[in-house]
């Protein structure tokens, strides 16, 4: 009984460290979330590059405008200098002053829209460096996140392959009891003795009984969680 209690401890240890080394590859960050995130900020991109395009395509529409209104002006004074009608030179005082606003209005605008466009190419920077950062950081992430679920795999199917090894060796009664302990008792079904405790509950053993694990003559349970107690060895 020492013998098959001694591979039920190991068995024991190979489905914890199943329990371990599946959990950690539960909770390995594949990098959606980041994924996502640039998602997200490559579509806010889009839009920006939109909003840049048509402040600058305004910018142009309105340079446009104060170039022909200058010229207009100054075509309009040229012929005002020149008329001997007064009416005609009237007229055109009229319309040269209405000119006059429009071009005011004109560079108004435009310098308005110069800051615009400013703030946005310094924002449009700012979210093509978000965008890098992302992409870096995407890609550590992605990385690791390939090494380390290799990793794990590789374990888990070693422990696998050990397990099978295993439990060939272990009478088929015992395996049935201590699959239903484990069951029962959040995986852990056979419990050392640490400290004179029992390591699945930490409830101190009396002498009588530690010696009884000790020898391994028969299968000693803890009164209290029922685990199978081993002696380390
Ligand atoms: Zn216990």
């Amino acid at each position: 009984m020492k013998e098959q209690l001694g591979l039920l401890y190991q068995l024991q240890q190979i489905d914890t460290a199943t329990a371990r080394d599946s959990d950690a590859l539960k909770a390995l960050d594949d990098g959606s979330g980041t994924a996502g995130e640039l998602e997200a900020a490559r579509a806010d991109l889009e839009q920006m590059e939109a909003e840049s395009t048509r402040s600058q395509a305004d910018l142009r529409d309105k340079e446009l405008r104060l170039a022909g209104a200058e010229e207009d002006g100054a075509k309009r004074a040229k012929e005002a200098a020149t008329s001997t009608n007064p009416k005609q030179v009237e007229a055109l005082g009229k319309k040269i002053a209405e000119l006059d606003r429009l071009k005011d209005k004109l560079e108004e605008e435009i310098l308005a829209l110069l800051d615009q466009v400013d703030e946005q190419d310094s924002s449009l920077q700012e979210q093509r460096s978000r965008i890098s950062e992302l992409e870096r950081q995407l890609e550590d992430k992605q990385r690791a996140f390939a090494e380390q679920s290799a990793r794990l795999q590789g374990e888990l199917a070693d422990l696998e392959t050990q397990r099978e090894a295993l439990i060939g060796q272990i009478e088929p009664q015992l395996l049935t009891t201590y699959e239903q302990l484990r069951s029962r008792a959040g995986n852990l079904a056979v419990a050392a003795v640490v400290n004179n405790a029992c390591e699945g509950c930490h409830t101190q053993l009396p002498m009588a009984r530690l010696g009884q694990v000790r020898q391994g003559m028969f299968i000693v349970k803890c009164e209290v969680c029922h685990r199978i107690l081993v002696w380390p060895e």
